[in-house]
């Protein structure tokens, strides 16, 4: 591993070579050493370009009592906290009625309408846009399975075109009512064999179109976005692009999902995404990556990614530390930042938060096995593992039977009991910056209170001494000058939600 990274650095570096008297490709690039990572941080080509998270299954992870700690152990939201390390778009996926007739959820977040509100409402407090993940499935929409909701089965295509569009239109309206900051949809999800129980491609353009007609009479402003798998099979994913432009579908984003223990090299990803850029002029992403920090399970259900089944892609090989998983992220956000004609729009991680309800981490015999059961009563309950067994009814091929917990607990930014990892700090280093803070928060405990003007007074009394951090976040205009009183008033002020001419609160990264 080392050799390899020693290797990769020296290339890089042959490679600048020829730029040094020409551009700033790689001068503004360095290595950022944030908490207990180190990665290289990235030229983005795009300001808007996306560093964004999925953690559709959050909701039903805190109604089983799951809670989220920063680096330190202090209990926080997960959406500030994802804020805080340099998250800025958060992705949800929606299920039309993931329920049984009895209102019992099918698992996997039991995501809905509703929980898309929830997510989307937090995600804005702390200044985060939404991507709306519409399934258009009541459960699990993938390239395997693209059943139709129950409501829709025996519809037509024409039928399930206004039904699609209607529950577009309606769910955005509900989601933003909300509070949420909309800025992208996704008309189905892993669309590669078809959506909504249609195959013939003639047939699914028809439904993308539907669900883009409704976007588009929502808010022109929101991007509309298809979505695929497997960039590994290059002539069929620029075949998509293709028959996309074939029957005029009216998109902005091509996204693929970018999985390095299936999906290839990164290099093929680039030349996939690029295609839909030159060809089309379409802006590009990464909807779904993911990548483990352990190959150890935390909750007693089998995770896709572990001991006996972890290759890696062709050309790839992260350890599986928090250092790698952070090096994963840097490394595919690279290469959509590298698409051509800056048309890499950004980067979603994959559930990055779903932890387990119940850590059976070096558990014996029965301890372990009572621990699981603990863990499956919550899945059935909470619906907060992939599947619950309410599921079969729609799914009994594979839920029916396979139902239970989470196959990615080992592919999130969190330890089996919610403290952050390392390597969540992955998305402000590949800003170029190691820590974040709030302007006001003087006293450094992560929120702006009265505490932190207490603390300013104090230390203009010379009672206590602000930190060097402190004092820095303590400035709220800004002004690089000595703090003084005016300080502590704006924070009052701010307080009392009064006008302050400056942006006390502000999320400040360094
Ligand atoms: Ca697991």
């Amino acid at each position: 591993m080392m050799k390899k990274k020693a290797f990769r650095i020296a290339l890089s570096l042959l490679l600048c070579l020829p730029l040094l008297f020409s551009a700033a490709v790689c001068a503004s690039a360095k290595q950022i050493t944030a908490g207990d990572i180190t990665i290289e941080s990235i030229d983005f080509q795009r300001e808007d370009f996306i560093r964004g998270m999925d953690v559709s299954s959050l909701i039903s992870l805190e109604n089983a009592g799951v809670k989220y700690f920063d680096e330190k152990g202090r209990e926080t939201d997960l959406l500030k906290l994802l804020a805080q390390n340099g998250v800025n778009y958060i992705r949800v996926r929606v299920w039309n009625d993931p329920y049984d007739e009895e209102g019992r959820g099918y698992g996997g977040g039991s995501c809905d309408v509703n929980t898309a509100c929830e997510i989307g409402r937090r995600a804005a407090k702390y200044g985060m846009k939404l991507l709306v993940d519409f399934h258009y499935s009541d459960f699990w929409a993938d390239p395997s399975k693209q059943k139709a909701p129950k409501a829709w089965e025996n519809g037509s295509v024409k039928e399930k075109e206004d039904a699609l569009y209607d529950f577009t239109f309606s769910s955005l309206k509900d989601i933003r009512d909300a509070g949420a900051d909309i800025g992208m949809v996704q008309i189905g999800n892993e669309t590669t064999s078809g959506i909504a129980g249609v195959s013939d491609f003639a047939d699914m353009a028809k439904l993308f179109q539907a669900g883009s007609r409704a976007v588009r009479a929502f808010d022109r402003n929101i991007l509309v976005a298809i979505h695929f798998t497997n960039p590994d099979r290059t002539d069929t994913m620029k075949w998509y692009a293709d028959c996309l432009d074939e029957y005029s579908v009216d998109y902005d984003v091509f996204a693929a999902s970018y999985y390095p223990f299936w999906h290839g090299s990164l290099t093929n990803l680039n030349e996939v995404l690029s295609y839909a850029a030159q060809e089309y002029g379409k802006l590009t992403m990464v909807a779904e990556t993911s990548y483990p920090y352990t190959l150890a399970d935390s909750d007693g259900h089998p995770n896709t990614v572990n001991q006996w089944n972890n290759s890696t892609g062709d050309d790839l090989l992260w350890d599986f530390t928090p250092q790698g998983q952070a090096e994963e992220i840097r490394a595919v956000m690279n290469a959509v930042n590298n698409v051509s004609d800056a048309k890499g729009l950004g980067v979603f991680y994959w559930e990055g938060a779903w932890i387990s309800v119940g850590d059976t981490t070096g558990l014996p015999g029965d301890e372990y096995d009572a621990q699981v059961e603990r863990n499956s009563a919550l899945w059935e309950q909470y619906g907060c593992g992939w599947a619950a067994s309410y599921a079969g009814e729609f799914d009994p091929d594979d839920a029916g039977k396979y139902y239970g917990g989470c196959a990615v607990d080992n592919q999130t930014f969190f330890d089996a009991g919610g403290k952050a990892l390392p390597s969540l700090k992955a998305f402000m280093a590949v800003q170029g910056f190691t820590r974040s803070y709030y302007l006001g928060d003087a006293d450094t405990d992560g929120t702006v209170s009265v505490l932190d003007a207490t603390a300013i007074q104090k230390h203009l009394a010379s009672l206590i001494r602000l930190s060097d951090e402190g004092a820095l976040a303590a400035d709220v205009e800004e002004s690089g000058q000595e703090i003084n009183i005016l300080c502590a008033t704006y924070i009052q002020k701010y307080l009392a939600v009064l006008e302050t001419g400056c942006p006390v609160g502000a999320l400040r990264f360094v």
